[in-house]
């Protein structure tokens, strides 16, 4: 399915793509819009981080995550093959640079689920390119049954990702956009809505020029 309002004859010309990203603390919804987004919207690919988290039991590895060691990690960090990288809850994590590059190149968006510290480095690196959402839980409460629901994860780790909530939400202020997820379907109508408004500011549009310019022509033939 094509964006609203955004056809495929639009995408006739190559574009540089948005660099869409989106943060928010563990268990407020964000993995659920942001491959929601996946399946319903085309042209947008999700970057695949790395981590050296242990994989939980539903997690693929190269669909949600490319689990590697630390090692590995470190050599990936070092080579400069990370866009960009954070600590978080103890592991590390990072967006690998090359698919990123390759899609923006070819006209298509990237989605990133990563942190505000991610959010951060990608903003200082390619500002022009990003776009951010912050996605709220509508509650404390709500925030610790939502990761007790998840039920993937250890008593300990899920006090130390509430423990984390709290500074994660501090950087709500530093993103363009932020979601309440009260209701998952309307979260999901307004991410989609965010996507649809950036790809259509001027700025994104370098199919324009070209599309103006037959449409003069066009003009000047039937006048006279
Ligand atoms: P989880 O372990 O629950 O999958 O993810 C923990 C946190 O790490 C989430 O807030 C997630 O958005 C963030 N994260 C996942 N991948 C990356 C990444 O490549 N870079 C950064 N900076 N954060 C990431």
């Amino acid at each position: 399915m094509a964006a609203q309002g955004v056809g495929n004859e639009d995408r006739a010309i190559a574009r540089r793509g948005i660099m869409l990203v989106v943060s928010s603390p563990s268990g407020a919804g964000k993995t659920t819009l942001t491959r929601n987004l996946i399946e319903t919207e085309e042209h947008i690919t999700l970057s695949v981080s790395v981590t050296t988290r242990v994989r939980r039991p539903s997690e693929i590895d190269g669909v949600h995550y490319h689990f590697i060691s630390k090692r590995q990690f470190e050599i990936m960090r070092s080579s400069d093959q990370l866009l960009e990288w954070a600590e978080v809850h103890g592991n590390c994590y990072g967006t690998p640079r090359e698919p990123v590059e390759r899609a923006l190149a070819a006209g298509r968006d990237v989605l990133f689920d990563i942190d505000w510290q991610g959010a951060l480095q990608l903003y200082e690196r390619m500002r022009a390119d990003v776009v951010s959402v912050f996605v709220l839980p509508p509650s404390a409460a709500e925030l610790k049954a939502r990761l007790e629901r998840r039920a993937e994860d250890s008593e300990e780790i899920i006090a130390s990702r509430l423990k984390n909530a709290a500074e994660e939400i501090a950087h709500w202020p530093e993103y363009d956009y932020v979601l309440v997820n009260r209701d998952l379907d309307k979260s999901f109508t307004r991410l989609r809505s965010i996507l649809t408004t950036e790809r259509l500011k001027r700025v994104n549009r370098a199919d324009l020029e070209g599309f103006v310019g037959t449409l003069l022509d066009g003009l000047k033939a039937i006048t006279v």
